[in-house]
């Protein structure tokens, strides 16, 4: 098979402008095609801005430390704040974006109403329009209801910044409004964490690199959480290996030493037959449990009578050996349980 050279196919084709003596023509064009030219950046002067400090509020584990450049009240540009030891002064594409979002033509800036539900006839109303709106809807569900118990605030995840927060405030100021008690995500790893370790102390994200075997369980960092890849691939250097479980094939996934695709919605039934394997090789750490964790006997019980590691095997599509793998004895006890 014939291998192309680059290289070499450019010098024929210098060669062949010399011969029809049209490279003193190019090197003459106004671009300086083929003239090596010296680019000189811009001496960038942090005086000529000012600099604010800013958290990225997107709710991604990272919470990025920012710095943004503003001119003349415009912002110029954002990066991230190189004194965050995790982040190493590097923020996502997302967060890289900010200025973009903030001036973007299809940001929404003001009042926009629908003519008609679904119809995407949307206009600009006034903020004395708006707020006529709102109060008319807000009165007419007390007037029916007898109380302010039929108007629901419901949020969670999304942007954390202050006004989130002040959206509270002024619920209360109206009265009893109807509010969810927890949510979906966070109390159930806090509830989850204090049943099993006692605690919802984490370790440092970036104690990561000295782990040896870690197991990336149906997450993708390298879309949502960028930074800890870094973490992954030194620790990696350092000798650990990364197995990722995951239904579909991420980039994280592609990029692990091990990929278990999990079938849909069956890692319960994996996470019970690891611990029932734990349990068979007498693995516990029983002096941990005892005295952190919360029901210990009944849950070794249920394992003991309901699950095996075949069992979960066939339930997830994982070989039972792949399984047994990294539940040995010779390796280190140390967790980082991730939160979330
Ligand atoms: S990684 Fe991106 S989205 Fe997450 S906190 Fe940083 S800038 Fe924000």
């Amino acid at each position: 098979m014939k291998k192309l050279e680059p290289s070499a196919s450019r010098r024929g084709f210098l060669k062949g402008l010399l011969s029809a003596g049209v490279a003193g023509t190019i090197g003459a064009m106004p671009g300086g095609l083929l003239v090596p030219r010296k680019a000189k950046a811009a001496e960038f002067d942090p005086n000529a801005y000012q600099i604010f400090r800013n958290a990225c509020p997107r709710n991604c584990y990272d919470t990025c430390s920012i710095k943004t450049y503003v001119k003349d009240g415009v912002v110029q540009f954002v990066e991230g704040a190189p004194e965050s030891t995790y982040t190493k002064g590097a923020l996502c594409v997302k967060g890289y974006t900010y200025p973009r979002r903030l001036y973007s033509p299809d940001r929404i800036k003001y009042p926009m109403i629908q003519d008609k539900r679904g119809s995407g006839n949307w206009r600009r109303i006034s903020w004395e329009e708006a707020m006529d709106i709102i109060s008319d809807k807000i009165l007419d569900i007390k007037k029916r209801d007898g109380s302010l118990l039929g108007l629901g605030l419901t949020k969670y995840s999304g942007n954390f910044g202050i006004t989130n927060y002040g959206v509270e405030g002024m619920m209360s100021s109206l009265g009893y409004t109807t509010r969810f008690v927890g949510t979906p995500c966070w109390p159930a790893g806090i509830d989850a964490q204090n049943y099993d370790l006692g605690d919802m102390w984490c370790n440092d994200p970036e104690d990561m690199v000295k782990a040896k075997y870690i197991i990336v369980w149906g997450a993708n960092p390298a879309w949502c959480s960028m930074h800890s890849v870094k973490y992954l691939y030194e620790a990696r250097k350092n000798g650990a290996k990364i197995v990722v479980i995951d239904p579909v094939l991420t980039q994280t996934a592609a990029k692990a030493d091990e990929f278990w695709q999990i079938k849909t919605g069956t890692d319960g039934a994996l996470a019970l037959g690891m611990a029932r394997h734990l349990l068979d090789l007498d693995l516990v750490d029983k002096e941990f449990v005892y005295a952190h964790a919360v029901g210990f006997d009944e849950f070794a019980a249920y394992l003991r009578e309901n699950i095996t590691v075949d069992w979960a095997a066939e339930t997830c599509g994982i070989p039972a050996d792949a399984i047994r793998v990294p539940l040995r004895k010779n390796l280190p006890r140390q967790s980082l349980p991730p939160s979330g």
